[in-house]
């Protein structure tokens, strides 16, 4: 039997990761590859790489993408379809919206599919598979295999890719993962997830966890499991690991060189609105500086267009990276995705502007109605910062304030200006 497993990535998709010098490869794929009984050959194609060819034959067709993805892949399901090729979809958007996706499906895959991927396979062999697969309980993350490195297509920064934990125990109110996860935050062995660490021959791994210090006291004994490994890695985390010196000492010492920080918003009320009260502006410097002090890069994401916002928040923001020395950020205006807390109130307030998923990429387009701003506003503001982190002035003033990680976070703002420069919107 042969599968053919695709990451899909739409055209707006791929343009916009051009700009974007830190994108990684998603590990969904080869994960679920090596889930795939052995009976199964399986390929795999990622579109940020490579191009689908629809003559190529197989027995089933599986595909995981996002919202903003959503109607390519329907396309791409209606073209191997027609040639009488049976496809399944799952990952983000088919959770968020299983309904839809059935339309264009053979089988859709909700939650999770530790399970529900073996029995499918089994059913589609037996030729009396369902439409509709849902994992009801959270997947034990004990035993899991490795995901298939031969079917990774990148051997860049991004190579050594994998996870430890899954979910998150917050609940944002813009954030899908409570939804997808049930709010389950789960971890996996220690051990297991050091012995797929130590396997792979690159330098730098990258967590792909949401969340990974949520439970402090696995963190601190994760890291000190992969130390020995003398890599380089990265990952993401709610500040309050910037409050735990024990746990940033050890991660510090495991090779941890940059963590991502959710901070969102330096607006307490629009984090406060958005279920996001935790994070404290007041605290950003102090928990900023204390990772620095441990050598760790900062990199921090940043929403715009939250109610509060109005045309100032993008200069408030810009002074405040500025001047906490943030090596690296993330910028997106803030995205309604289906079936989150967000999307249903914007919707039952009537502002939700467009139910045209291409447009909900959360850089390009905004989707909904603002308040405190028109749509162009927002965009404009979001472009606006953009260019002005990454431009050269703002690069030496952030970078002149810690110099953890200089040998790589400079080339890596250089790098950010160029892209930006060069696939930036014009
Ligand atoms: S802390 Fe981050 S991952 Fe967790 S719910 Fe909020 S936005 Fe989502």
């Amino acid at each position: 039997m042969k599968l053919l497993l695709i990451t899909a990535s739409a055209h707006e998709i791929r343009q916009i990761r051009k700009t974007r010098v830190i994108n990684f490869q998603q590990v969904t794929m080869p994960y679920l590859a090596a889930l795939t009984p052995a009976n199964w050959e399986v390929e795999h194609i990622d579109e940020g790489q490579e191009r689908i060819d629809f003559n190529i034959e197989v027995d089933l067709v599986g595909i995981t993408f996002h919202t903003p993805s959503a109607n390519h892949v329907y396309e791409i399901a209606a073209e191997f379809r027609k040639r009488g090729i049976p496809v399944a979809m799952g990952g983000p958007h088919v959770s968020l919206l299983p309904d839809e996706a059935e339309n264009h499906a053979d089988a859709v895959f909700i939650g999770e599919a530790e399970d529900t991927w073996k029995e499918f396979l089994a059913d589609f062999e037996n030729k009396q598979f369902k439409k509709r697969y849902e994992q009801k309980n959270p997947s034990s993350l004990i035993n899991l295999p490795m995901a298939r490195k031969d079917l990774f297509h990148r051997r860049d920064h991004s190579g050594g890719i994998m996870f430890a934990t899954r979910g998150c125990p917050n609940k944002c109110e813009f954030c899908a993962l409570a939804i997808m996860y049930s709010s389950n935050f789960r971890k996996r062995p220690v051990a297991e997830v050091a012995r797929e660490y130590g396997s792979f021959e690159g330098k730098v791994i990258i967590f792909w966890d949401d969340n990974i210090a949520a439970d402090p006291n696995y963190a601190k004994d994760l890291f000190k499991a992969i130390a020995p490994y003398k890599k380089w890695w990265s990952s993401q985390t709610s500040i309050h690991a910037g409050w735990n010196d024990e746990l940033l000492e050890l991660a510090a010492k495991s090779g941890c060189k940059q963590l991502f920080l959710g901070l969102e918003s330096v607006s307490q009320i629009s984090l406060d609105h958005a279920n996001k009260s935790f994070n404290r502006v007041e605290d950003y410097y102090k928990i900023i500086k204390k990772i620095h002090s441990y050598g760790i890069s900062v990199q921090v994401g940043i929403i715009f267009g939250f109610d509060e916002d109005d045309k100032s928040i993008f200069g408030k923001t810009m002074t405040f990276l500025e001047a906490a020395g943030v090596q690296n950020a993330t910028f997106n205006v803030l995205t309604p995705y289906p079936g989150t807390p967000l999307f249903k109130r914007l919707e039952s307030e009537g502002r939700i502007l467009t139910y045209d998923w291409s447009k909900y990429n959360g850089r390009r387009d905004v989707v909904f109605k603002p308040k405190n701003m028109t749509c162009d506003e927002l965009l404009e503001g979001f472009k606006r910062v953009n260019s002005q982190f990454y431009s050269l002035k703002s690069t030496g003033k952030r970078l002149s304030k810690s110099t953890a990680g200089l040998w790589w976070t400079l080339p890596l703002n250089l790098s950010y200006y160029f892209s930006y420069k060069l696939y930036g919107p014009k």
